[in-house]
């Protein structure tokens, strides 16, 4: 097994005082697609700020692919393609010039620089903008063109921070499938998101960063397992009269306002359990969606330690 990430006992300590990281150790399979999740502040950034060399860390060790990044500077750039959180390119560039130019840098001649960054820009729905501005883009085209970008010298490790941060929802979903996709073909991704949904969708294995400290490493689907609760929202087309409040074993059921009903599944139990019981009360079901962020929430009561709702 190859390893592409490996860091040991990370720290990072701002000239502010701010101690950002508090000891992270962590590996990251070549081939996987791992998730770094935690609420805002956790740290996520500056472990990917420090892994892809562009924040100095305070102590610990990182390697990159085996190799130390401090001894193997030059190679660590060429395996890694990273999308920072903020805008960082000129927003005066032509789209198709941000990409060239990456290129460059990395040396790439100059017909390869050109074959590739439309291979990405193409990819990544962008071609059509290539001689626009970068500024006249949108927030999710800018992030898309950053993608591009980090990828035109097809590096075998990408590192995304928050990379659906301001997409919206139907882009999300193309970015996903091209992010799955170029995973699929042998590249490494390593993701930040605040959001687990986004981590389930995507990733095989996740660790969870609180103030600096990883706080679970495992696979997400065991993950999945230990949090096996599923929160629906369930609308009737009538306007409820009565309470529902209905607690069974794996089964809970509870009216949240005059058309809607909070469904909480568990241990296996599935959605027709709580239709019927439903049914059993006259209430009719019209449509029903997952709850937001359903996991997110469960995570942080246990987090926090509160065991109580939300955060
Ligand atoms: P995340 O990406 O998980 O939101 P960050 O790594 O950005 O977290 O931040 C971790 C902590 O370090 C926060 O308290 C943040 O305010 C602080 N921090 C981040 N960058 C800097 C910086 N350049 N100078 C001082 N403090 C910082």
């Amino acid at each position: 097994m190859t390893v592409a990430i490996s860091v040991s006992n990370l720290q990072k300590s701002y000239a502010s005082g701010t101690i950002a990281l508090k000891g992270i150790s962590l590996e990251v399979e070549q081939g996987d697609f791992f998730a770094l999740l935690g609420p805002n502040g956790a740290g996520k950034s500056t472990f990917i700020g420090i892994v892809s060399t562009l924040v100095t860390r305070s102590g610990g060790k990182v390697r990159v692919f085996g190799r130390d990044v401090d001894t193997h500077v030059y190679q660590t750039k060429i395996d890694l393609g990273v999308v920072p959180q903020e805008i960082n390119f000129s927003q005066f560039e032509k789209v198709g010039d941000v990409v060239r130019t990456q290129a460059g840098y990395y040396g790439l001649p100059r017909k390869l620089a050109a074959e590739r960054s439309e291979k990405y820009l193409r990819q990544l729905g962008l071609w059509e903008k290539r001689n626009d501005r970068s500024r006249s883009l949108s927030g999710g085209m800018k992030r898309r063109m950053m993608i591009a970008r980090a990828l035109v010298h097809e590096p075998r490790l990408l590192i995304l921070d928050e990379p659906t941060a301001g997409v919206d929802i139907e882009l999300r979903r193309s970015m996903w499938d091209f992010l799955l996709e170029i995973n699929r073909a042998g590249t490494t991704i390593i993701l930040t998101t605040h959001y687990l949904e986004e981590a389930e969708q995507l990733c095989r294995n996740i660790a969870i960063i609180d103030e600096g400290r990883i706080i679970e490493n495992t696979s997400m689907k065991k993950l999945l397992l230990e949090l096996d609760s599923h929160a629906f929202i369930l609308d009737s087309d009538a306007t409820l009269e009565d309470e529902v409040d209905i607690d069974e074993p794996g089964l809970s059921l509870r009216k949240i306002d005059s058309h809607s009903i909070e469904a909480v599944l568990s241990g296996g139990r599935d959605i027709n359990s709580a239709i019927a019981a439903l049914d059993r009360l006259g209430v009719r079901i019209i449509s029903m969606r997952n709850k937001a962020n359903r996991l997110e929430q469960l995570f942080l009561s246990r987090l926090r330690g509160n065991g109580g709702e939300g955060n």
